[in-house]
């Protein structure tokens, strides 16, 4: 599609997708890390109510605005069709994503309350002076590509006062959409969905929704996607038929291991869907939390896009472990998720669900706390209490977090892990080297006497019992030990 009988001075192309504004081509970022921002698709069924191909803007539009400056940035969308029905709000809202990836010139990341948008210098030069170009075009787009929307109107708003106003009522709206996914789960069903809206950019994710495991961009449930692919079918939410379950604690079943194959190209054959370290789901780039596991204390720690917190224990922020997650990859150690899938009855289930948490940046584990069982909450440590791996380790003996002594899953009452206390106090003794004597000297390589984890490393000492009257016996309590170098010499006579 090209500037054509609509006027738009700008090119609509899918080849847009992906675009990137950086912020020296940028002429104003709408929403993002620093202003609030939103998008929303409301389901009208009284076809009067919507005035079809209308554009409102509430605030400053693009002349008014200050080049280089941040705005608030709402988009809101009323929509009318005989086949709508509300659970599709949550579909046709996740493709504003998409439809308006194809405008050249303007970025959109993210959904709902986390959009981030950038519109580049480029584009103002080429013609582009409102907000409500961008509106109609989308508008447009939306029609021609989803043909059962018979009206479509929008809201566009950029008064900062006005965006925190509607983005409460948006998250009440959001919030209905999350409860009611919450009642129902895989074992009720015959059929998970697919999605393949994000395979345009990570060509090989394998986007699953079941009722226990939200999508991990968190804009679509399993009601969301029957309802798309029931409106759409052949659009990118289809049924996957469940199949055999081969693994009913880490949700992994026969037809989902199919569709791993048909829609990664042969380069994943299986998922567990609840699952972090085996056979773990991909992640695209659109994931609203970023897991890493944590081997030095066997546990896992969590930290969502848009956190105030800059950085997690092993020293990464958010930017950097999703560099890590995304491109459609199933990274072990590595996950995406939705937000919505900590209130999972499943969450991460395989491998000892919240037992197994170990750290969240505190305002997640404030934005989810109803989710963490009781038990938990004060167990999980956050940047407050634990800002590097020292403190977070010490932090956990503390609070004897599951993980020190042994995770026990909960689901079938299974020890997963062995725990590390008992490393914590290691008593290594001397290793008695072979008949003829130790060497002159002797230099250990470098790592060989590495402490393990936790504090504990048994050194092989290579001492004669020529040279000593008793056995040396050394006691290494909370140490983490890294020798660089370890010589010995022999006593001269
Ligand atoms: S993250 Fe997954 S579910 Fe969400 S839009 Fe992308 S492919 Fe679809």
């Amino acid at each position: 599609m090209a500037e054509g009988e609509e006027g738009f001075p700008f090119d609509l192309n899918p080849m847009y997708e992906g675009e990137r504004v950086r912020r020296a081509g940028m002429y104003v970022e709408l929403g993002g890390q620093t202003k609030p921002g939103f998008e929303l698709v409301i389901f009208e069924p009284d076809p009067a109510k919507v005035r079809d191909n209308e554009v409102t803007l509430i605030g400053p539009d693009l002349p008014e605005m200050e080049e280089g400056g941040t705005y608030a940035y709402g988009m809101i969308y009323k929509v009318y069709g005989k086949l709508i029905e509300k659970d599709l709000e949550a579909v046709i809202e996740r493709r504003n994503h998409e439809y308006q990836s194809y405008i050249q010139g303007y970025m959109h990341l993210n959904q709902r309350a986390e959009i981030w948008v950038r519109i580049s210098k480029d584009a103002v030069k080429k013609g582009l002076k409102s907000l409500k170009q961008i509106a109609k075009a989308t508008i447009m787009l939306f029609k021609s590509e989803l043909p059962f929307i018979e009206k479509m109107e929008a809201l566009y708003i950029t008064d900062e006062a006005e965006v925190v106003k509607q983005l409460e009522m948006a998250k009440k709206i959001y919030e209905a959409r999350d409860l009611k996914a919450r009642g129902l789960h895989d074992e009720d069903v015959d059929e998970f969905y697919q999605c393949t809206l994000c395979q345009s950019f990570a060509p090989t994710n394998v986007c699953v929704v079941s009722p226990d495991r939200v999508a991990l961009c968190g804009a679509m449930s399993w009601f969301d996607s029957r309802a798309a692919a029931r409106v759409d079918p052949e659009g990118p939410n289809a049924p996957i038929p469940k199949g055999e379950c081969i693994d009913p604690i880490g949700g992994e079943y026969t037809g989902v291991n199919e569709a791993a194959v048909r829609l990664s190209g042969g380069e994943y054959d299986s998922i567990k869907l609840h699952s972090f370290l085996e056979k773990p789901h991909t992640s695209c780039g659109c994931f609203e939390v970023a897991g890493f596991y944590i081997p030095e204390v066997d546990g896992i720690g969590w930290i969502h896009r848009g956190s105030k917190v800059s950085e997690t224990p092993i020293g990464l922020p958010f930017s950097t472990i999703a560099g890590s997650v995304g491109g459609g990859k199933q990274v072990r150690g590595f996950l995406g998720i939705g937000i919505q899938y900590f209130y999972s009855s499943k969450f991460i289930q395989y491998d000892g669900g919240w037992r197994r948490v170990v750290w969240m940046a505190s305002d997640l584990k404030e934005r989810v706390k109803d989710a963490i069982p009781d038990e938990m909450r004060e167990k999980i440590a956050t940047e407050k209490e634990a800002a590097d791996l020292e403190s977070l380790r010490e932090f956990l003996l503390r609070v004897d977090h599951p993980v020190v002594k042994g995770v026990i899953r909960e689901v079938d009452g299974k020890k997963i892990t062995e725990g590390w206390a008992a490393e914590v106090e290691v008593e290594a003794e001397a290793v008695i080297a072979p008949p003829g004597g130790p060497p002159e000297e002797v230099e250990l390589p470098p790592g060989e006497a590495r402490g393990a984890g936790a504090g504990g490393a048994e050194l092989p000492l290579p001492i004669s019992d020529t040279d000593i009257a008793a056995p040396i016996k050394i006691t290494l309590k909370n140490a983490d030990i890294n020798i660089g170098r370890v010589i010995l010499r022999r006593k001269k006579e």
